[in-house]
């Protein structure tokens, strides 16, 4: 083991990838396109490495959030067609082009800016027209009464001259959420995205190439949103209860080893604050993993890592770069043992409970400090440049 990996480190087992990618590959059947979303350096995981893999195994496409992110995938040999889900800024439209990347058109003014662009350098962009039917976020409106301002806006950006609209999409807000009230609204949802596309085919009398909507919890829910292609982020990464019933496995594995033993009397103050004082003779470790490794530190004195002899409680404060577990009973757990912070021994799902939070955040907040180790087959076949050895 080299000098960094004693500090802290995120596992990413491509095997489980890869089987997560299958199963739901096996799941949607062959007339339905997949699209992985790795926006947020695939949720924490490595945008490059989780790409190259959904390439070689025949994933149709990919989505991030910014161009950025997008020309990283083209600068490492990612050639698979990628949709940006966010805003880019007009400027970069010939970037865009040049790149061969889709971009989201989510209202009048962006068509109208990105049509201007494309003309200009005389290219032509690839869009994906944004609905939106409920999310409230991006997306022309179509609701109610926006219903016919809306289509007609969609129709106009489908004709702009220097724009391609291969694809409509929409969001769902609420598909995870069990309840009436929830299943109703993803209902809704669908149903108003579907006569949006009617409604525009009919007028332009063309049928769009790609329709999708199915996030997580309509790929694990609503079979009848799959339509042309389903964009799935979370079931990819195996997290969350319909990961679980899919059968789909974790991806990363957070860990750490015990740095440093101390035995304290009882009645000593442990870390900022004295928050917590030894009830007993205790026998303290020091991990090196604190808030700027993304350990949030309203967890400070609640949550548990996973030794060889089950779980330590952390105790007092998290600090920026350390924090304390018990290890009284756990006499074979000594300076330079294997932690873990969370994965297959310590389901993050439990951290984020804790946390009042959701697996997303958790593994999007494993910082840049954290080098992630790449693993196939039992051993590690790449690790980020700034490991040593
Ligand atoms: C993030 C995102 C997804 C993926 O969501 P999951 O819940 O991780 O499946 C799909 N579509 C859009 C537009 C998104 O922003």
């Amino acid at each position: 083991m080299d000098s960094t990996l004693r500090r802290t480190w995120a596992e990413i087992d491509m095997d489980a990838l890869a089987h997560n990618y299958e199963t739901l590959r096996k799941r949607i059947g062959e007339n339905v396109k997949f699209l992985g979303v790795v926006k947020a350096d695939a949720y924490g995981h490595g945008s490059v490495q989780v790409s190259r893999l959904l390439q070689e195994s025949g994933a149709d496409y990919l989505a991030v959030s910014s161009i950025d992110e997008a020309v990283e995938l083209r600068h490492n040999g990612i050639t698979m067609p990628v949709l940006i889900l966010g805003h880019t800024p007009k400027e970069e439209v010939s970037e865009l082009i040049k790149n061969n990347i889709t971009q989201a058109v989510t209202c009048r003014a962006k068509a109208l800016e990105y049509s201007e662009e494309a003309v200009k350098c005389g290219g032509t962009l690839k869009i994906h027209i944004k609905v939106d039917t409920g999310m409230s976020r991006l997306g022309y409106l179509c609701d109610g009464d926006y219903f016919e301002s809306g289509v007609e806006g969609i129709c106009e950006g489908c004709t702009l001259p220097g724009l391609d609209a291969e694809g409509i999409f929409t969001h769902f807000a609420v598909s995870d959420e069990f309840g009436e009230e929830y299943e109703s609204y993803t209902k809704h949802q669908f149903e108003l995205f579907t006569s949006v596309i009617d409604e525009v085919e009919k007028k332009l009398g063309k049928k769009f190439k790609i329709r999708h909507c199915a996030n997580t919890g309509a790929v694990a829910r609503y079979p009848e949103t799959w339509l042309d292609m389903v964009r799935p982020g979370l079931l990819l990464y195996g997290y969350g209860d319909f990961a679980q019933e899919l059968g789909l496995k974790p991806v990363m594995s957070l860990k750490t080893t015990v740095s440093t033993i101390k035995t304290y009397p009882a009645g000593t103050a442990i870390s900022y604050g004295g928050i917590y004082k030894t009830d007993r003779k205790t026998r303290m470790g020091v991990v090196p993993y604190g808030y700027a490794d993304g350990y949030f530190r309203c967890l400070s004195n609640r949550y548990e890592l996973m030794t060889e002899e089950g779980p330590a409680p952390q105790r007092g404060k998290i600090c920026m770069d350390m924090c304390m577990i018990d290890l009284t009973d756990k006499m074979n757990v000594d300076v330079g043992s294997e932690v873990e912070i969370f994965g297959k021994a310590n389901p993050i799902e439990h951290m984020a409970q804790l946390a009042g939070t959701i697996p997303y955040e958790l593994t999007c907040a494993v910082s840049k400090r954290v080098p992630r180790m790449y693993i196939k087959d039992g051993k590690v076949y790449e690790k980020e440049l700034l490991l040593r050895g």
